[in-house]
């Protein structure tokens, strides 16, 4: 399976609407390397068309993110739904005539990551723990003060 995510703009000619319906990989969007990983398919649903000197993209991409809980640092899901991703791009920017956007869904979906993220339903299991040792820390330092 060919899973490369580029438009022809060639086949848009002559007012052709092109619906995209893909499960791709989630390594295509290279994500691996980073803090956050991503479930191993990335679902895309829309549409690519020509708008005058445009290329337009509407898209819905759905994926689970994976990223550490910022208290226990345990892989935590995280679901990323982007209903109506709009995107034009000026045909004159597209010299090669094939459009790749795999770098789109990349930002799209990291742009949608939340700063921190807490596992179980922000209820870490580790949440006591640490609240009781910084209470104890403020408690003690408290003391000290005075
Ligand atoms: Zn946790």
């Amino acid at each position: 399976m060919d899973f490369k995510l580029e438009i022809f703009i060639e086949r848009l000619k002559n007012e052709e609407t092109q619906i995209i319906q893909e499960e791709i990989p989630s390594y295509l969007l290279s994500l691996k390397d980073q803090e956050v990983s991503f479930s191993e398919t990335v679902s895309l649903k829309g549409k690519t068309y020509l708008a005058s000197d445009h290329l337009i993209l509407e898209l819905s991409v759905k994926a689970v993110a994976f990223l550490p809980c910022i208290i226990c640092n345990e892989q935590t899901p995280f679901e990323i739904f982007l209903p109506s991703l709009h995107h034009a791009q000026e045909l004159s920017e597209i010299p090669s005539g094939i459009f790749h956007y795999q770098e789109l869904i990349r930002e799209s979906l990291l742009l949608q990551l939340p700063a921190f993220l807490e596992c179980h339903n922000n209820q870490c299991p580790e949440r006591e723990v640490i609240k009781k040792f910084f209470k104890k820390e403020q408690f003690s330092k408290g003391f000290q003060d005075l």
